[in-house]
């Protein structure tokens, strides 16, 4: 059998196609158009086209993008009151603080001082606590463009089990509670989990979100599965490649994303559906 693939990149572009439609309503009707600030501290070259993709495509979305380069050398402080007055911009809608941060620098401390309504990656404890708890919260964009993926493959989670691999705070954990709020019975597995491959084979629907290139083999998946392959990785080939043996895995899969044009487009589309959603419920919006 050959599993069905699951075209991120075709997807990531139907919702950016809808972000823009909203935009440009919203626009029309208010006069707002939304507006993202990244800040980019260092020169990391990673983090430099990550950064510049998500400027292109909020752009492309007809949000306004600002891009603020800083010095590898800059205090904390110094970025601390930069988040203190882009949080006090009315035409700043979503502030992004693109990670890692030099290490002199805290993370946890930046991400706390971006405002809750402008986080639109979904990082600050409000937004975590609100995922947890309920209520409206801005949803990290990984584990968003994940469950728009399966609902835009119109997967059946209730009552389905889930097995999530990594239990990060920006994918594998907040995926879990989504899977859970959609009524899937959810394991969460990580590097201390006991015989890994007999857990992955009994999820009908495996998040592969672990950083290491093609360690979940095809034998481990169950017949049928929806596989969800959210690593990034050079496998030894230098090619890039996921957490997933994919060859091996669309075999046995019902339906499986491929690396590169799975997860890593929807990341970027959520953020601009965040951006867009922060606009729609700025202060004073009604
Ligand atoms: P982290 O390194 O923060 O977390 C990795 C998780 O995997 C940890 O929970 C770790 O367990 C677990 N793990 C590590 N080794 C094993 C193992 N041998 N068996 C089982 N579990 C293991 O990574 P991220 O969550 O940030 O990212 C995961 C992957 O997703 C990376 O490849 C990253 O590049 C990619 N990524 C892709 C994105 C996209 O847009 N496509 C966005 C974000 C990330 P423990 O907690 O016990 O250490």
């Amino acid at each position: 059998m050959s599993a069905k693939l699951i075209d991120g990149k075709a997807i990531a572009a139907s919702v950016r196609a809808g972000v823009r439609e909203k935009v440009a309503e919203l626009t029309a009707r208010t006069g707002v158009r939304p507006g993202l600030t990244v800040v980019l501290v260092g020169e990391d070259p990673a983090s430099r086209i990550y950064v510049r993709n998500k400027g292109k495509a909020a752009e492309e979305a007809g949000i306004v993008s600002h891009q603020i380069d800083l010095p590898a050398f800059t205090p904390e402080k110094e970025l601390l009151d930069l988040v203190a007055r882009l949080n006090a911009d009315d035409a700043v809608h979503g502030i992004l603080v693109q990670l890692p941060l030099p290490g002199h620098i805290g993370e946890a401390k930046v991400i706390e001082a971006i405002a809750p309504g402008k986080d639109v990656d979904g990082f600050h404890p409000m937004n975590a606590g609100r995922l947890f708890t309920g209520g409206v919260s801005f949803l990290p964009c990984t584990p968003y463009g994940i469950l728009t993926m399966l609902d835009h493959e119109k997967v059946e989670l209730k009552g389905k089990h889930a097995v999530v691999v990594g239990r990060s705070n920006i994918v594998g954990k907040p995926a879990a509670m989504l899977l859970l709020s959609r009524h899937a019975t959810v394991t969460i597995c990580h590097s201390r989990t006991v015989d890994l491959p007999s857990v992955v084979r009994t999820g009908d629907v495996v998040v592969a979100a672990v950083g290491r290139a093609e360690m979940i083999r095809g034998s481990w998946i169950r017949p049928g599965a929806v596989v969800i392959d959210v690593g990034m990785n050079r496998n030894a080939g230098g090619k890039l490649c996921g957490d997933v043996a994919f060859d091996e895995a669309k075999e046995v899969a019902g339906a499986i994303t491929p690396v590169p044009g799975g997860v890593g487009p929807m990341t970027i589309a959520m953020l601009l559906q965040n951006t867009y959603e922060a606009a729609l419920r700025r202060p004073g919006s009604g």
